[in-house]
Formats: C-alpha cells, structure tokens, sequence
C-alpha cells in the first residue's frame, strides 16, 4: 500500500497529482499513474518506476484536466507491470484508484466475467473499476454507483473515483485505510466550478 491522490478545481489538477504522488514517496512502491477527463475521454498515464519518469511522460503527452485521480502502487495482487499499475478504467468510462486489498476479488470477478466484461489486469482492483460501471450504467450517478459499489467489497481499502459522463465529480471511499480529505480556499471570490463528493463508510 502507498497513496492515492485525487483533485478537482477550475484548472489544470496534473501538477497538484503530481506533487500528492511525490510527497509519499519514502514510503516505497513500485509504479505510479494518473488519469484526468479530457472532453470526450479519461486520458492516462503509467509507468513501472519512480513518479518523476510517469511525470515526465504525462508531460511529453501533455496531459491536462480539471479532474484527476493519482496513485503510487506497491503490488498485492498481480506483478509489477504497466498494465497491473493504476488507474485501472473500465470501458473508458470510470477510472478508479485504491490502496490496500479486496479479498472477494475472485468472485466478483467471476460475477463480472458472466455479466460480459473482460479483464486487462491481474489485480484485486480491477473489479471495483467495473462494478462501479455496471452500476453507473444503471443510474448515471458516480455518487450512487460507489455507494453500491463498497456495498459488495470485503476488504481493506481507500479509494478514488472520477468518471468520463459526470466530469464534475471525485468520489472516494474508505474501510480500514486511511483516507485524508482536503478543501483549497479558492484564490478567488467567485463561486467553485467544481463540486466534489465524498463518501466515507464506517471504517
Ligand atoms: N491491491 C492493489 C494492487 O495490487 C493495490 C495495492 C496498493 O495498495 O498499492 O494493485
């Protein structure tokens, strides 16, 4: 387990990612990404290694966005490669972030399978990015289909959430990881653009 980030704001957010990526950095890992919503798609980076080689691609591809999740990696489930790094996406639509472990990964992945998704990872994680689109699916609401999501997770875990058709939302969640949530003040007098939500179950 190492960190997770997540920004929402009324400017660029990679750089605000970046440095929330960096400042865990002594606690180790092994691989980093990032994911913003860009128009029409959430475009991401990883890479296998230190932050600043993923910050330096997300520079060369020039990746920008008002809403983005981060992660450091330190790999539980499935090795140490670029398609196992985070944000894992599901059908281009939900990109999630988490630290820690879900340990009925197998039989909601299973469940998944026969529900007609496909998996590009061998990690725990990648069931909470497509459980959370089969809901979104169903009520177009990130807020809900989180809410639904944790519901059927056991486990340990903090995660981050955005999603390509509600660009005006960040969900996180947390149960037995720590999960530190923040507000800027804004620089200026004018009302925020953006709204996150956060959910926090029990922990
Ligand atoms: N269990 C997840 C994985 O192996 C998350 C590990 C972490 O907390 O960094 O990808």
């Amino acid at each position: 387990m190492c960190g997770i980030v997540g920004a929402i704001a009324g400017r660029n957010v990679v750089p605000v990612l970046v440095d929330g990526l960096k400042r865990p950095e002594y606690r180790g890992y092994d691989s980093a990404g990032i994911a913003v919503v860009v128009d029409h798609a959430i475009h991401r980076v990883r890479r296998v290694g230190r932050v600043a080689e993923m910050e330096n691609a997300a520079q060369e591809e020039g990746l920008s966005g008002t809403v983005g999740i981060g992660h450091t990696r330190w790999a539980t489930h499935g090795g140490v490669t670029e398609p196992n790094a985070h944000p894992h996406i599901s059908h281009g639509e939900i990109a999630v972030v988490h630290n820690g472990i879900i340990e009925n990964h197998e039989a909601q992945r299973e469940r998944l399978k026969q529900l007609g998704y496909t998996f590009e990872s061998q990690t725990d994680t990648e069931v909470i990015a497509h459980l959370v689109h089969h809901y979104f699916s169903q009520s177009g609401d990130l807020f809900m289909a989180v809410r639904q999501t944790v519901r059927e997770l056991v486990g340990a875990y903090a995660i981050g959430v955005i999603a390509l058709k509600q660009p005006d939302r960040l969900v996180c969640a947390r149960m037995g990881c720590p999960l530190l949530i923040g507000r800027a003040k804004a620089k200026t007098s004018s009302p925020p653009t953006y709204l996150p939500s956060f959910l926090l179950p029990a922990g």
